[in-house]
């Protein structure tokens, strides 16, 4: 089924590589003298992967060290859906979602590993998320969920941030969830995993927050997929956030937030004032 999943994305060579190794390939995108590429990770070295990986690209021989790059965000998605009250213990003593609760983020609110998480002046309960983020990795338009994982490039953890009192009082959650940092991604896209049994963990300055599986999904990857898809076409680099488990609270400016999704590694930001 792994095979098939990469065969289907014709990722064959690149996929070949990681297959022989332990069956899980990780891809990054990342800065190194001034340009960006994408990669795919190797012990302490990337393999250089020329033009876009959601598209036309071609693995190399090539090799850059991995501490002299800057890991950027995975993907550059053309559109981010989340899915909001998805695990049991987050919903608490409201009523369990009959189909999954859908909102949107915004392109601009994703930035990678290491970069802030800018607070807006007038931001007072800004709340982290950690969560399993679906990365797309062709087109999908009315997928059956029978088929859906074949959908699904691989996984990356995100941090949801979210303003709780705008979440409340808006007319829509588009500042509380789609302002400008509020969706950070990374370290790297894993591809190969069971991503419906990982764990995702969130810890805020070292302190774990939040700990739970996948598998405690309300709605699971294939079920958010085929329903996403049959309101909203979905492209090679899109981004579905799964929902986040457990409860929450507000972070303050220096913080460090780390979210590690089991097989993905740690995704770590801290949240800055505006206009540093
Ligand atoms: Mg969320």
């Amino acid at each position: 089924m792994r095979r098939t999943l990469f065969l289907g994305l014709s990722l064959t060579c690149v996929a070949s590589v990681a297959i022989a190794q332990d069956h899980v390939a990780k891809f990054v995108r990342y800065s190194y003298q001034n340009q960006v590429s994408y990669g795919v990770l190797d012990g302490s070295q990337i393999r250089v992967v020329d033009g876009d990986l959601f598209g036309d690209h071609r693995l190399t021989e090539r090799t850059v060290p991995l501490d002299a790059v800057q890991l950027l965000a995975p993907a550059v998605p053309s559109k981010v859906i989340a899915i909001g009250l998805n695990y049991r213990s987050h919903i608490g003593e409201r009523p369990v979602p009959t189909y999954p609760g859908m909102f949107a983020k915004y392109p601009t609110s994703i930035v990678g590993p290491g970069a802030d998480i800018v607070m807006p002046p007038d931001a007072q309960s800004l709340h982290y998320e950690g969560e399993l983020v679906l990365v797309i990795g062709k087109k999908a338009k009315n997928v059956p969920e029978a088929e859906a994982r074949d959908y699904v490039f691989g996984v990356t953890a995100g941090n949801d941030v979210s303003e709780r009192i705008w979440q409340r009082e808006d007319l829509q959650w588009l500042r509380a969830k789609g302002s400008d940092t509020f969706g950070p991604i990374g370290p790297v896209i894993a591809a190969g995993l069971d991503y419906d049994d990982l764990l995702v963990q969130t810890r805020l300055n070292g302190e774990v927050r939040q700990s739970e599986r996948t598998a405690d999904l309300v709605f699971d990857v294939a079920a958010i997929v085929s329903y996403v898809s049959r309101y909203i076409t979905l492209y090679p680099g899109d981004l579905i956030f799964t929902g986040t488990p457990g409860t929450t609270r507000a972070m303050q400016v220096g913080d460090v937030v780390e979210i590690e999704l089991e097989g993905v590694g740690i995704l770590r930001n801290q949240v800055a004032a505006a206009g540093n």
